[in-house]
């Protein structure tokens, strides 16, 4: 990791690990004590700021994807898809199948596995207006014949 030096004006300088530009000491935020020698974060203030938005950003995504609840829909069209798909491909198809609702691979492997079910007691084995509507969006035949495809009491308006 390139420390901070005196350049040929005698001014301290250090090199950026990510833009590798080098720039004055002034440019890095202080690291905390001990971590790095010349006390200075390997980053400059520009591209450390980038990487906390970054952080930031993936983070607020992957809390927006959490709220999302999986229905009886949802694990059963996962379900009918076992055995055809890699659990990579199941849960790519299944975003564009449910309008962008996002699940990972593992979680395709949980339900496979039975660790993730539907609780038929549970009032989340509901599906709402909405998750029919996402459904039918995607679904090749007629609206009506989507919502006769869904069991009609678990539907919740
Ligand atoms: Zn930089």
């Amino acid at each position: 990791m390139p420390a901070s030096y005196l350049n040929d004006q005698g001014d301290w300088v250090k090199q950026c690990t990510k833009c590798e530009q080098v720039q004055p000491v002034a440019e890095y935020y202080k690291h905390t004590a001990g971590v790095t020698k010349d006390g200075l974060k390997p980053r400059c203030r520009t591209c450390t700021s980038a990487q906390l938005r970054d952080q930031n950003a993936r983070r607020a995504k992957k809390r927006r994807q959490k709220s999302h609840k999986l229905t009886k829909l949802h694990v059963d069209w996962i379900r009918e898809q076992q055995g055809k798909f890699s659990t990579r491909e199941i849960a790519k198809a299944f975003s564009k199948r449910f309008f962008n609702m996002k699940i990972n691979n593992s979680t395709v492997s949980r339900i496979f596995s039975g660790k993730i079910h539907i609780d038929p007691e549970s009032t989340e084995d509901t599906l709402s207006i909405y998750d029919l509507l996402e459904g039918a969006s995607q679904f090749s035949g007629s609206v009506e014949d989507y919502i006769e495809s869904a069991d009609d009491k678990k539907i919740k308006f």
